[in-house]
């Protein structure tokens, strides 16, 4: 869109344009950029599926990304399957760093990756104009790591993916890792020290029922108070404010001042409630919640031929339907038809 049309837009809506029914103010975009994944983490892939669902034209997310821009996001996260196995992804990154919100100030622009091959990318994509990057990272153990990734030499990729993305300053660095009870939950203490030695934010994530098989149970989710609980008696925590209301973990600091930790805790302490974030898969549907039933075909109407103004009004209709929340562990819970890989986490 033209900067002139944007600032008309703006003008005319001086508040927000991107709202839900629930009163939540979205301005945070998940995109996924392909369902392939080159890890078959044994608590998210059967390892027999591989990607299930088409990918579009980086021109194709561009627009369908600056349409939500022109409705008021601010942020947005390209995710996967794993991102970084899509090709043209340094350039779709230095093309979304040319686009202005509302605003008019650059985009707050982040990646979510398993890291594998962060090590040449990391440089690139900082040029390119990412802001940050969030590896996911389930063990610090060798051999734990590649119980979980089923990918022989993973743990020292991913290690020296994050130190490249530290060095290329994409921070501050976050490292992502989602707890199951007697798969990895013997990792916890060790995370703590690497969260200290590699001068990075670990976040510990609850297991959610979004599996490709049948894993999930509640007996299986580590919780919030339980992580706390454990690292605690090695290292004592002090809980840090907020930054702002929509942030997904809950964040303590080490005592002696010595890095941080966050907790993400969509189970056991959900955050429905102040969720400002949407989805856009890999085939160009809005997802407005991870656990949504029903998918908005996004793309196929662009590709019909609607023009922006169609595709816009189509935009503010579906996320003012966002789920008010989730009903994980209740009786009433549906799994989605799409797993988190295929959704885009
Ligand atoms: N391939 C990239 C990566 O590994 O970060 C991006 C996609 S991956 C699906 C995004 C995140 O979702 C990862 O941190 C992964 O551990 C997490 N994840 C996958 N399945 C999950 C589940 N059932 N519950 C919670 N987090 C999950």
């Amino acid at each position: 869109m033209a900067a002139s049309s944007l600032s008309e837009l703006s003008a005319l809506a001086p508040h927000p344009l991107l709202t839900d029914s629930h009163g939540r103010v979205i301005h945070d975009l998940r995109v996924s950029i392909t369902d392939r994944c080159n890890y078959k983490c044994v608590y998210c892939r059967t390892g027999e599926a591989g990607a299930q669902y088409p990918e579009l034209r980086a021109d194709e997310y561009l627009r369908l990304i600056a349409l939500f821009v022109s409705l008021g996001i601010t942020k947005v996260r390209l995710t996967g399957g794993e991102p970084l196995l899509r090709r043209g992804v340094v350039e779709l990154v230095r093309e979304l760093a040319q686009m202005r919100t509302l605003a008019g100030e650059p985009l707050d622009l982040a990646l979510t990756t398993n890291g594998h091959l962060l090590e040449s990318l990391a440089e690139p994509l900082k040029a390119a104009g990412l802001n940050r990057v969030t590896v996911s990272m389930d063990a610090v153990d060798a051999t734990v790591f590649e119980r979980i990734t089923r990918i022989e030499g993973s743990f020292a990729k991913v290690l020296a993916g994050i130190r490249a993305a530290r060095s290329a300053g994409l921070t501050p660095l976050k490292i992502n890792c989602v707890l199951l009870r007697g798969f990895n939950d013997d990792q916890i203490e060790g995370f703590a020290h690497f969260a200290r030695e590699e001068n990075v934010v670990v976040r510990f994530i609850e297991f959610m029922p979004l599996e490709e098989g049948r894993l999930w149970t509640p007996q299986i989710v580590v919780t919030l108070k339980e992580i706390v609980d454990r690292i605690g008696r090695t290292f004592p925590l002090v809980e840090i404010p907020p930054r702002d209301p929509s942030e997904t973990a809950r964040r303590y600091g080490f005592a002696d001042g010595l890095g941080e930790i966050g907790i993400i805790a969509p189970v056991s302490q959900a955050f429905c409630g102040a969720c400002s974030r949407v989805r856009l898969t890999s085939d160009g549907k809005i997802r407005t919640c991870l656990f949504s039933q029903v998918e908005h075909d996004l793309y196929g109407r662009m590709r019909a031929g609607a023009g922006d103004a169609e595709l816009r009004s189509y935009i503010v209709r579906t996320v003012l339907e966002k789920e008010a929340r989730h009903h994980i562990g209740e009786p009433e819970f549906l799994k989605p038809s799409r797993s988190m890989v295929h959704i885009g986490g």
